[in-house]
């Protein structure tokens, strides 16, 4: 078990140091802004959604390690995905991250974030993103707060 941690615990550091699909969208149909005052979170998600499908997605901001990984690791989930997937893909991780009863979903490279659920504190670092992602696919334009 103590190998596994070291590999998650390797990959967040990745994607932490070399985030995936950091960077502003133009011409995006839909954005929102995060912020986590718990821990000084802070980021925006840019989503451009074509016929219901997420055609591009990616975000910017500034946040601690679980936070960056995390952004990073959902624009790979959900590019490519439909609306609607990507909400179910959101409410699975948030029982991983939370350690409620979950069906035998596959949900990869997410799976990294299962330690989590040890530090409730750390729960809201790693769905920032998520809420943000949302938030944006409302199209309300408000910022969303964990708080
Ligand atoms: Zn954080």
């Amino acid at each position: 078990m103590s190998e596994l941690q070291d590999l998650y615990q390797q990959m967040i550091l990745d994607h932490y140091r070399s985030p995936r699909n950091c960077r502003q969208i133009d011409e995006c149909s839909c954005s929102a802004n995060g912020h986590n005052p718990l821990c000084g979170d802070r980021i925006a998600v840019y989503v451009d959604v074509v016929d219901g499908v997420i055609r591009d997605v990616s975000f910017e901001g500034s946040g601690c390690a679980i936070s960056t990984a995390s952004a990073s690791l959902m624009t790979e989930a959900v590019k490519g995905k439909t609306v609607e997937q990507a909400h179910a893909l959101f409410k699975v991780f948030h029982n991983l991250i939370t350690g409620e009863a979950r069906g035998d979903e596959d949900l990869g490279k997410l799976e990294i974030f299962a330690g989590v659920r040890q530090y409730p504190t750390r729960v809201k670092c790693a769905t920032l993103a998520w809420h943000t992602l949302e938030a944006a696919l409302k199209e309300d334009g408000s910022e969303v707060s964990t708080e």
